[in-house]
């Protein structure tokens, strides 16, 4: 099909919940993706940090077709080898006792707000479920974490809301005290705030922040959905900030282009959910737990150091280009925002770049990187000089 016809059928029978760039992928390489005209970009995007190991990594590739010949699904209340393969890769590598399997980001964040309140409940019994969560954070879009978004915007259309949550600024110890409470279960960050514009916390707020939550037994929740799996150049963020959470929330990246995730609870809250407590049909599929240890036994500490130093190189050429459209960059690894200035929105710029053959994500008021974690220096290269010759044009 072509773009037109493609376009048309999704006008047609498409919620138009998306502003799409007018594009349409057909397939991929590395991190180069080509759409059906068989015009060529280069991915600054990976999905929205999802495609870890770019498009058709050989490896990745061969562990999904394997494990969908072999078994494709099988519901939970069987055992299988591929979701305890992954519980055991990303325990083993990150200091966290347990895991429970999810589909999706915000369902992972359903659950860790679950397994705060339960842990509550079990110690303190009714009255303690808030939980308080930063301003320009985002947890995702079901109902539940609309709620703990802490951004106004989100919270519109769709009342009633869930109760239990409050917000707090970021880097700002006395405002988390000033919203603090007798109902207070737990407080769930980002360390580096993906959607709201690529903002990363302050080390000296989260050891604060942590010490606090030790302090008052509130739980430390630390949503890496966009964070974990190598993106910022560890295999998780929080051990870039000495500390160890209560639980951890990840999905994205973690499956290189399948839908997974889950929420991983620390010594306090291992024993929490107990049968019957918290479930799912999908979570721990077979395939995506397959994809899932071919990322994990990919990300060793070379590759993470690669990922260290791509993210280095990336924002130095940047700041380099000089370009009066574009200000600072901030991130951690490869997950970086470069702030806009002057009369164009971020989205202008992005349309551009798009026009160009650079996949661009926009977050906040900036532009937003997430490269496949495999680009090549040839890819970054390229995509780089698009961003030069396009921005640069621009009066
Ligand atoms: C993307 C994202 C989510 C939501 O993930 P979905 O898979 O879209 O539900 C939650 N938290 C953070 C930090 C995210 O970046």
């Amino acid at each position: 099909m072509t773009l037109e016809e493609i376009k048309a059928l999704d006008r047609q029978y498409i919620m138009p919940t998306y502003s799409r760039f007018p594009v349409a992928v057909d397939h991929g390489q590395g991190a180069t993706v080509w759409d059906v005209e068989g015009k060529e970009y280069i991915d600054f995007t990976s999905g929205i940090g999802v495609n870890s190991l770019g498009y058709n990594h050989p490896l990745w590739t061969r562990a999904v077709s394997e494990q969908a010949a072999k078994l494709g699904h099988i519901c939970n209340l069987f055992y299988s080898e591929p979701y305890v393969r992954a519980a055991e890769r990303l325990c083993s590598r990150s200091g966290i006792c347990n895991v429970f399997f999810a589909n999706s980001g915000a369902e992972s964040n359903e659950g860790m707000i679950k397994l705060a309140r339960k842990y509550s409940f079990d110690r303190y019994g009714k009255g303690r479920g808030t939980v308080i969560t930063l301003n320009k954070s985002f947890h995702g879009r079901t109902i539940t974490t609309l709620a703990a978004t802490g951004q106004e915007v989100f919270h519109n259309y769709f009342y009633p809301f869930t109760e239990g949550f409050r917000y707090a600024d970021a880097n700002d110890l006395d405002s988390v005290e000033e919203v603090a409470g007798h109902d207070v279960c737990a407080v769930m960050v980002e360390l580096v705030q993906g959607e709201g514009g690529v903002l990363p916390l302050d080390q000296e707020f989260v050891r604060k922040l942590a010490q606090l939550c030790q302090k008052r037994d509130w739980l430390l929740l630390v949503d890496e959905v966009q964070t974990g799996i190598g993106r910022t150049g560890t295999l998780f963020a929080f051990q870039q900030y000495g500390i160890q959470p209560d639980a951890v929330s990840f999905a994205k990246g973690v499956a290189g282009g399948l839908p997974f995730g889950g929420v991983m609870a620390g010594e306090k809250c291992r024993d929490v959910f107990t049968a019957g407590t918290h479930g799912t049909t999908f979570g721990g599929n077979p395939v995506s737990a397959a994809a899932a240890c071919q990322v994990l036994d990919l990300l060793d500490d070379d590759f993470l150091q690669g990922v260290r130093e791509k993210g280095s190189y990336l924002r130095e050429q940047i700041e380099g280009m000089d370009l009066p459209c574009l200000g600072e960059t901030r991130g951690l690894g490869m997950m970086i925002g470069v702030e806009v200035r002057g009369e164009r929105t971020n989205r202008e710029l992005a349309e551009k770049l798009v026009e160009n053959g650079l996949l661009i994500l926009t977050a906040g008021q900036g532009l937003r990187l997430l490269p496949p974690l495999v680009i090549t220096r040839e890819e970054m290269d390229r995509g780089l000089a698009i961003m030069r010759e396009t921005l640069g044009a621009l009066t």
